[in-house]
């Protein structure tokens, strides 16, 4: 493994769970066999965030495009899970994929639902922004290309654990989803980990007057020069809804800026998209992993 300088800052322990602290660590970005993905991960559970580097698509897609909803060969597509899924530990097959709609429906799902959209879209979840889950070894996945990816993990008094990943752009954002993701998982336990993926930053993030003073309404503060800080509200979101603000990461990545990512908006509308991915770690993983 190459590990190469830290991306973000580290979360510290969440003070919020205070009886028994479950270490998280930060954001690291990761390369390996061509791969390269951020990562992050605690006590039982892990995250990725991929890149667009070490796939086998072209064009738009090049070249590590996750998504079979955009227009790419299905094989690649194929190909390109199945080699970041190698690197990163998760089960390509067992993958769980919603067919998002920027709306704020977060589907709970279980065994019965490995593989939902693992070998295509049509059998992905229908209109679902966020995925949640408290079974080991089903890795959970959000697709995006400036959105933001938002991972979450909570634990319950009993040592379990339920993770999810959402999907949120500026629609979803003002509709709650982040809050809403919190909120079921705060059912379960306590929140101790939430991190912000790579996304469109506050320096691209250009929105119409209606947008931008949508987001000032709600969020004072994230709206300048006619830019929208999507990586401030989502933030803010998770913290009043009760997420410790020590246990939040924020990747600070512009996926429009940095071109290890794919952009909708600097790829005009043509792009292959990356992912949030996270999984429980299923006993057999061990702890034997170098993270
Ligand atoms: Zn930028």
């Amino acid at each position: 493994m190459n590990d190469r300088p830290q991306t973000g800052r580290a979360a510290a322990a969440p003070a919020e769970l205070g009886r028994e602290a479950v270490p998280v660590t930060g954001l690291r970005a990761r390369a390996h066999e061509g791969v390269e993905w951020l990562e992050a991960g605690g006590d039982g559970w892990r995250a990725v965030f991929s890149t667009r580097h070490g796939g086998v698509s072209r064009g738009p897609f090049a070249t590590l495009d996750l998504s079979y909803a955009v227009g790419d060969l299905p094989e690649r597509v194929t190909e390109n899970r199945r080699r970041l899924a190698a690197v990163t530990g998760f089960d390509a097959a067992a993958l769980v994929v919603g067919r998002q709609v920027h709306g704020t429906g977060i589907a709970s799902v279980g065994a019965a639902d490995r593989g939902r959209g693992a070998a295509d879209q049509r059998h992905a979840l229908a209109d679902v922004d966020g995925l949640l889950t408290g079974e080991p070894g089903l890795p959970l996945m959000v697709a995006v290309a400036d959105c933001v990816p938002v991972v979450v993990a909570a634990a319950g008094r009993d040592g379990t654990l339920r993770v999810a990943a959402l999907h949120a752009g500026w629609r979803g954002l003002l509709a709650g989803i982040l809050e809403r993701g919190v909120e079921l998982l705060r059912r379960h336990g306590s929140i101790v980990a939430a991190v912000v993926g790579p996304s469109i930053g506050p320096c691209c993030f250009a929105v119409g007057e209606d947008v931008g003073r949508a987001f000032e309404r709600q969020y004072p503060g994230t709206w300048h020069d006619g830019r929208v800080d999507l990586w401030g509200a989502a933030v803010r979101q998770l913290t009043d809804a009760g997420v410790a603000e020590s246990a939040v990461t924020l990747a600070r990545a512009c996926t429009s800026c940095d071109e290890r990512f794919f952009s909708h908006r600097r790829d005009a509308g043509r792009s292959g998209r990356q992912a949030g991915i996270v999984w429980i770690k299923a006993a057999a993983d061990g702890d034997a992993d170098d993270s």
